[in-house]
């Protein structure tokens, strides 16, 4: 008989949505995490004695409200902050740009930038949250078995179909068209002024191994819509960090009878006749389950845990090409005070810096970045998205000192010259220097610094390839697709070994969404007995 009912490999936010709907449907999950903390992408480390940093993940993705109820997060201590600025876009030689929760302000001040983009706003806003609301039943559906589509998936799939042709023809062909598009060429499509095209295209590459004229870029705008109703993602932070998120999630899963480990490092999965019955652990301890979970990303999963010969060579192989090239590095400032940001006034320089900032002032600044990266060799002037979290969250600085957090793109994790350990602190200063170009007195009010490589984000977080989103969001990986085709079930094919994590349908960004997916797929087998 096995010791436990369910292991969970890994304590990202996935792993501990899914174990909360087990452990409320009655199951006794038990959560292995690796590090010494819970959390995965989604935590808060003090970064500089006083100074606490969402470490990796800085805006909510944003979390499936669905799961914000049924596990009573709030109750558990999760706050929500929403700025009212979604991203306020910085440039030293032409205009800033603003993007607002509220699309008459939005409007309003992109009247002072051009007249034609002002006009063009509320259109662009009002498609996406038809072509979004239209398309949001694919996030909480389980891509279909492609062999023998169940009659149930056939139903979902028309109902689909049904609310896309509701669209009506406009929509439909804008739908159809978008998704393989370069997003350069959908934001030209929509507005003439390059930061505001930057600002909509930084959408399309986040996390990505690809720049604003990579095919495919504008599938990221459709995914963030479905989500949310809106191409340009939200800016929604955590009070307490991205850390409180998961503790909130770990509140809840305990409180309804699951239990976490941490230090527990998995290092195999133990398989008996095709069947997973159990993991190993660092050390040698043994744990024997009736179904094994993993959060932890495709490649680790299945080409570290498994033993090779346990799965078909041509399985392999495929899983050996799932592309997660990491492209990230994050970057973390512990200020003495906020920065003089140039280009934006100063009676109300805080709420435009509250919600992200980003900084890319057009296009060919986002392609140059990437181009680096293509070759081999960090960005000389990354793309960056910024979050000030300390200006709406007391809680993270001293009284007066702020916090920055700075994702950084693009790292590629694989370099043409040198290793990351050896240069990890140059990425640090090209982010710094190019930063300073749009806050002059940044690097004097320094008082510690972070810096987290692509390699970091494998070695300390787990993260294969240092991959972000636990493989590249192209359309080749998404959907029916996600790792594999024929495996994006949350199954795997070693029978009880399931995924729950970023590496499966709908993928990346702090939503939740594969976690709950993944637990009703296990919950119906569990009950099924298979
Ligand atoms: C630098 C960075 C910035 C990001 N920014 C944002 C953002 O601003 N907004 C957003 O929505 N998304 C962002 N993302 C993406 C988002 O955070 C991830 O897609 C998401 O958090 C993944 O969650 P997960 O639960 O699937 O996996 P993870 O959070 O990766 O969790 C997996 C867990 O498994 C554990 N694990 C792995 N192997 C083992 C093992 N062998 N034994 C035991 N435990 C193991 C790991 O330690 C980890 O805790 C960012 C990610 C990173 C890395």
């Amino acid at each position: 008989m096995p010791t436990h009912d369910i292991i969970i490999i890994g304590s990202g936010h996935n792993g501990l949505v899914t174990a909360s709907y087990l452990a409320r449907t009655g199951f006794k999950p038990l959560v292995l995490e690796r590090r010494e903390m819970i959390g995965g992408a989604c935590v808060t480390e003090e970064i500089h004695p006083g100074f606490r940093c969402s470490t990796l993940a800085q805006n909510v993705g944003p979390l499936s409200p669905r799961i914000i109820k049924d596990l009573e997060l709030e109750r558990h201590g999760l706050e929500l902050i929403q700025s009212a600025v979604r991203v306020f876009s910085l440039n030293t030689n032409g205009a800033s740009v603003g993007i607002y929760e509220d699309t008459k302000r939005t409007v309003d001040q992109l009247k002072g930038v051009s007249a034609k983009d002002a006009h063009s706003y509320p259109e662009f806003i009002s498609t996406f949250a038809r072509i979004g609301r239209a398309i949001s039943p694919l996030l909480t559906m389980t891509p279909p078995d492609i062999d023998k589509p169940a009659k149930s998936e056939l139903w979902s799939l028309g109902k689909l179909g049904w609310a896309i042709r509701g669209l009506g023809k406009k929509d439909e062909y804008r739908l159809f068209r978008y998704g393989p598009m370069a997003v350069a060429d959908l934001a030209a499509e929509w507005f003439e002024t390059e930061a505001l095209r930057a600002t909509v295209a930084a959408r399309g590459i986040f996390g990505a191994f690809a720049g604003p004229w990579s095919a495919g870029t504008s599938a990221a705008l459709l995914m963030q819509a479905a989500t949310d109703g809106h191409a340009i993602a939200p800016s929604t932070l955590v009070k307490g960090g991205m850390g409180a998120l998961t503790q909130a999630l770990a509140k809840a899963a305990t409180a309804a009878g699951a239990e976490i480990r941490t230090s527990a490092d998995v290092t195999g999965v133990q398989i008996k006749d095709g069947q997973a019955i159990g993991v190993v652990l660092a050390g040698g301890e043994e744990i024997s389950a009736r179904a094994v979970i993993s959060n932890a990303d495709p490649r680790a999963t299945l080409l570290k845990l498994i033993d090779p010969s346990e799965l078909d060579p041509s399985f392999l192989t495929k899983i050996r090409n799932y592309r997660a090239h990491g492209a990230v590095a994050k970057v973390n400032l512990a200020l003495s005070a906020l920065p003089t940001f140039s280009g934006i006034g100063n009676w109300d320089a805080v709420e435009k810096l509250s919600g992200r900032i980003h900084i890319g002032p057009d296009i060919d600044y986002l392609e140059r970045a990437f181009d680096a990266a293509k070759y081999g060799d960090p960005s000389p002037q990354p793309y960056m998205d910024i979050t000030i979290p300390s200006l709406s969250d007391s809680s993270m600085a001293p009284n007066g000192a702020h916090v920055m957090s700075i994702h950084a793109q693009f790292a590629p994790y694989q370099l043409k010259t040198g290793d990351w350990n050896l240069r990890r602190e140059e990425l640090g200063d090209v982010v710094v220097n190019t930063l300073s170009n749009y806050a002059a007195n940044l690097k004097e009010l320094i008082l510690g610094r972070q810096v987290i490589t692509p390699l970091d984000l494998e070695k300390t977080y787990g993260l294969s390839g240092g991959h972000i989103h636990h493989g590249e969001m192209s359309l080749d990986q998404l959907f029916a697709f996600r790792p594999l085709i024929g495996w994006a079930r949350y199954r795997t094919p070693i029978r009880g070994l399931y995924l729950c994590g970023a590496g499966t349908h709908p993928g990346g960004g702090v939503t939740g969404a594969p976690g709950l997916n993944a637990s009703r797929e296990i919950i119906k087998d569990l009950k099924r007995g298979s």
